[in-house]
Parts: C-alpha cells; sequence; structure tokens
C-alpha cells in the first residue's frame, strides 16, 4: 500500500512562511492499496488537496469509490468535507466509517456543520455523490477497500478516538492519532495493537515541556510516542499532528529530540519519519 500525507498539523489548520516545509492542513492521509483502491483516514483541511487531486481521475468522471475511516469528530478531522470536490459529482460513491455506537448520531455530526450558520452548504443531502455514514465496530476486523481493518477506541481527553490497523498481504499500517495516555502510560491493549507493525503512525502533537502543563486536551508527547514503538516493537514511527504553534524549525527539533528517544530506549533499529505532506511512504 501507498501511504500519502496531505494533512499533517494538529487543532487547527496553521499556514504560514513558518510551517510551509511541513505544511499547515489538518489530519488527512490517504492509503491507495496494491489492488487499486482508495482509502482515505480523516477529514481535516488536507482533504480539500487530496480531492483537488482525485478530480483528474475517475472522482472526476463521477466513477469514483473511496471508504474513509474517521478517528472522531472534532474539527481538525471533519473540516474538509465541505471543500472536497468529489462529493459534488454524482455517481461518485463514499462510505464513511467512524466513532459511536450508532450511524444516525455519526451522520447528524456532520450534518451539523452544513447547517447554515456555519456552511453555506446546508446539508449533506446537497452533495451529488453518494455519502453512506456507518459506525465502525471495534474489536472484531472488518474488509474495506480490499485491506483488512481493525479499529480500536483510545481516551482522548475529555472524549475518545479510534486508532486504525490495516493489514495488506501481510503488511501492516497503524494510525493512532489523537491519543493521550493515562498517567500510566499506554495500557497492555493499545501496545497489542500496535505490535510489529511495519509502519506506526502515532500523536507526536507535543514536546514534553509542553504536554505536562496541557496534558488534558488528550494529546501525545514525542516520548510518549517513542515509549510506545519501542515497547511494540515497530520497523517505523511516523510523527504526526504537530501541535499548530511549532514551526518547521521546531519540528525539526521534534524530530531529533523524537531519534534520541527511541535511542535511548532501545530502539536503534526503529526509521523514524517526520510526516509531511505531500511526502508519500511505500509499506
Ligand atoms: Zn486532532
Amino acid at each position: 500500500m501507498k501511504i500519502r500525507f496531505w494533512g499533517v498539523r494538529g487543532s487547527i489548520p496553521a499556514p504560514g512562511p513558518e510551517t510551509i516545509r511541513y505544511g499547515g492542513n489538518t489530519s488527512c492521509v490517504s492509503i491507495h492499496t496494491a489492488g487499486g483502491e482508495l482509502v482515505i483516514i480523516d477529514m481535516g483541511t488536507g482533504l480539500m488537496h487530496l480531492g483537488n487531486h482525485l478530480m483528474a481521475g475517475a472522482f472526476g468522471k463521477g466513477t469514483g469509490r473511496a471508504t474513509i475511516l474517521l478517528s472522531h469528530t472534532h474539527w481538525d478531522h471533519i473540516q474538509g468535507l465541505g471543500f472536497f470536490p468529489p462529493v459534488f459529482v454524482a455517481g461518485n460513491r463514499f462510505t464513511v466509517l467512524g466513532p459511536g455506537d450508532s450511524p444516525d448520531v455519526l451522520e447528524q455530526i456532520l450534518e451539523g456543520q452544513m447547517d447554515p450558520n456555519f456552511s453555506p452548504l446546508q446539508s449533506l443531502k446537497n452533495f451529488s455523490a453518494e455519502f453512506d455514514v456507518r459506525a465502525c465496530v471495534c474489536g472484531a476486523g472488518f474488509d474495506a477497500g480490499g485491506l483488512r481493518i481493525s479499529a480500536r477506541e483510545h481516551p482522548h481527553g475529555a472524549t475518545t478516538a479510534l486508532g486504525f490497523r490495516i493489514e495488506e498481504a501481510g503488511r501492516s499500517f497503524v494510525y493512532a492519532s489523537d491519543v493521550g495516555y493515562p498517567a500510566g502510560g499506554a495500557p497492555p491493549d493499545a501496545i497489542a495493537f500496535y505490535r510489529g507493525a511495519d509502519t506506526l503512525l502515532h500523536d507526536t502533537t507535543y514536546r514534553p515541556e509542553d504536554q505536562a502543563t496541557r496534558r488534558n486536551r488528550g494529546f501525545s508527547s514525542i516520548d510518549e510516542a517513542a515509549e510506545v514503538a519501542v515497547a511494540a516493537k515497530v520497523k517505523r514511527l511516523v510523527m504526526f499532528h504537530y501541535d499548530q504553534d511549532y514551526t518547521d524549525d521546531d519540528v525539526d527539533q521534534l524530530a531529533e529530540s523524537c531519534r534520541r528517544a527511541l535511542d535511548e530506549r532501545g530502539g536503534q533499529a526503529i526509521a523514524l519519519v517526520p510526516a509531511r505532506e505531500g511526502d508519500e511512504l511505500e509499506i
């Protein structure tokens, strides 16, 4: 599978000259499978750029199909939806799998951001494409877009978010953004969920000293990401969801510190990649 980063920033878009290298768009990752299918994780503002890119192919002709995995519905994970050109092309079909027991509740939340007070689109019903919202079942795995996927609910401040483990032909990619572990660190079932992944994309919102004063927001530090990557014996750790106030130079330093944190914990063999808008990884 091919992973591409369309938005790597946390909480709110942060465009500007100081964030131009890593990018200022919020969470959105695409997966193109070996079988030619498309899975999208999260609908932050990066989704707009993915959409513009997709319009050159099947999605511009109304024959596009994609599965969208939604970790949770905070703004930085849904705000790209109303600016995603393929939803305005009749014939395209999207299946959204997101948190909660009820697809109706999830659909109402997504509908809420289309309210005329927030958006000129007024309603999801104004989309021309088919947009099927379903609740994602945690625990048992499911098949989507030609991939084997399992979901795990993790704590995220006052709420929760979903992590996803995605497998294709013996290769594995784990997406674990927007996670804030309890004071004792990641629980054993989280480590089991990440175990042996070829690539673990993990929340690295903060430097440890910044996280210490913002623990209730439900994000991880680079040290916590390094800790779980070593404990789960993953092959590659991808840094993701940088705090909106961090400049490119800050993210460079985060990556240096995260490398040190891995090495200090015996994770010298783990490759480290700071996610950058536009970059692609083969898994
Ligand atoms: Zn977020």
